[in-house]
C-alpha cells in the first residue's frame, strides 16, 4: 500500500540531504557569512562542532523583523534566477536544515538598526526576542542531532570532525584569502589569518617551503578572470588533494575538461604519478555554469566548457613558460 510519510519525517530527510556533519553546518554558516559581505568570520567549535558550534561574521546582518523568516524552509534574500547566480547560497534552507537538526540561536544587527534581536529555533518551534549584539550575525548551533540517535552515531570521533572542519575552513580561506579569519577548537586558536591574500594563506595553511614554490597566476580576457597560485615544475605531490579550484567564489570539485587541461600543460614537466599544487580563482559570467547540483553545490557544470578550458589553457602556459623547470630551486624564506 503506498502511503504518504508523515511531515516530520519529509523534514527530517530533506535536512539530512544538507547536514550530515558538523562541517556541514560550518559550511551553512560561512556561506552565509560570505554571501552577507564579511570581511571577518571566525569559527568556533566544542566537542568536534557536535556539541556546539559558533560562527560570527560582521557582515550586513538581519533584520529584527527577517530573523524568523531567515530560519524558515526556502526563504531566501539571494535568489532571482537560477541562471545568474552570484552568491553561495540561494536554496533557501541551510538555516532551515540547521534547525531541523539542531538547536539553533541567530542573533543579529544590521549596521543601521538600533540594538540587535535573537532567535532561538528548534525543529517547529522559535522564539524571537531583542538582544544586544554588534553589527553582524553569530549563529550558535548545539546538540547536533541530539534527538536522532541513529544520525549521531554515524558521526565520526571529535577529533575526526573537528578536522574535517579545519579542513573545510582552510579551503575557503584559501578562496577567500583578502578576508580575516579565525578558527577555535574547544577554545584552543587553529586558524588565525588577518586577510593578507593568497600568499600568506598558502604559508599558513602548506607552510613556506611549498609555499614559496608557488607562482602567482593572473589573468584576464573577455568576461574570464584567473586568479591564484600554481606550483613550479619543482614541486609536486603524490596526490592531488592541494589542486583546488573555486569558481566564481564557490570552492568546487574540478569539472573534467579544466582539470584535463591543468594537468596537461604539467605533464611533460612532472614525473608520472606526480601532481600539482595550487588554488585558482576563477571568475565567469554565472551563466556559464550549472549549480544547483548537489545540496552542497561543490559539483557544478560547465554550461559552455571550451571558452573556459582555452582561457585556462593559455593562462597556464604562459605561466610554465615564464618559469621553466630549474635546475636549483629558490631558497624558502
Ligand atoms: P540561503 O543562504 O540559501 O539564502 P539560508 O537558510 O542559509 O539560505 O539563509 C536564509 C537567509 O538568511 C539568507 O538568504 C540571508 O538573507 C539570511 N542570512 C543567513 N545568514 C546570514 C548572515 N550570516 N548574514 C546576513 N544574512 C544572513
Ligand atoms: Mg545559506
Amino acid at each position: 500500500m503506498i502511503r504518504r510519510l508523515p511531515p516530520e519525517l519529509i523534514r527530517e530527510i530533506a535536512a539530512g540531504e544538507v547536514v550530515e556533519s558538523p562541517a556541514d553546518v560550518v559550511r551553512e554558516l560561512l556561506e552565509n557569512a560570505l554571501d552577507a559581505g564579511a570581511t571577518r568570520i571566525q569559527i568556533e567549535l566544542w566537542g568536534g562542532g557536535i556539541e556546539r558550534v559558533v560562527v560570527s561574521d560582521n557582515g550586513t546582518g538581519i533584520p529584527k523583523e527577517e530573523l524568523p523568516l531567515a530560519a524558515e524552509h526556502h526563504t531566501t534574500s539571494k535568489l532571482s534566477d537560477l541562471s545568474q547566480i552570484r552568491t553561495l547560497g540561494f536554496r533557501g534552507e541551510g538555516l532551515w536544515a540547521i534547525r531541523q537538526v539542531a538547536r539553533l540561536r541567530l542573533t543579529s544587527r544590521p549596521p543601521g538598526q538600533l540594538g540587535g534581536a535573537t532567535l532561538e529555533a528548534f525543529r517547529e518551534e522559535a522564539c524571537l526576542r531583542e538582544h544586544p549584539a554588534p553589527p553582524g550575525t553569530r549563529a550558535e548551533v548545539r546538540e547536533l542531532f541530539g534527538h536522532l540517535p541513529a544520525r549521531r552515531n554515524a558521526l565520526e570521533s571529535p577529533a575526526a570532525e573537528a578536522r574535517k572542519v579545519a579542513q573545510l575552513v582552510g579551503r575557503y580561506l584559501l578562496h577567500h584569502p583578502h578576508l580575516a579569519w579565525r578558527l577555535v577548537v574547544d577554545g584552543e586558536e587553529r586558524i588565525q589569518h588577518a586577510g593578507g591574500g593568497i600568499g600568506e594563506a598558502a604559508k599558513l595553511l602548506w607552510g613556506p617551503v611549498v609555499a614559496n614554490r608557488l607562482l602567482p597566476l593572473q589573468a584576464e580576457e573577455g568576461p574570464f578572470r584567473l586568479r591564484g597560485l600554481l606550483s613550479r615544475p619543482e614541486l609536486s605531490r603524490p596526490r592531488r588533494d592541494r589542486l583546488l579550484l573555486a569558481l566564481n567564489g564557490r570552492p568546487v570539485e574540478w569539472p573534467e575538461p579544466l582539470l584535463q587541461t591543468l594537468l596537461a600543460a604539467y605533464k611533460e614537466l612532472l614525473p608520472q604519478g606526480q601532481f600539482p599544487l595550487g588554488v585558482l580563482n576563477l571568475e565567469l559570467p554565472p551563466q556559464y555554469l550549472l549549480v544547483n547540483t548537489s545540496p552542497d553545490k561543490s559539483r557544478v557544470r560547465l554550461l559552455e566548457a571550451e571558452p573556459v578550458r582555452a582561457f585556462l589553457e593559455r593562462a597556464v602556459q604562459s605561466l610554465l613558460t615564464a618559469h621553466p623547470l630549474a635546475r636549483s630551486l629558490p631558497e624558502p624564506a
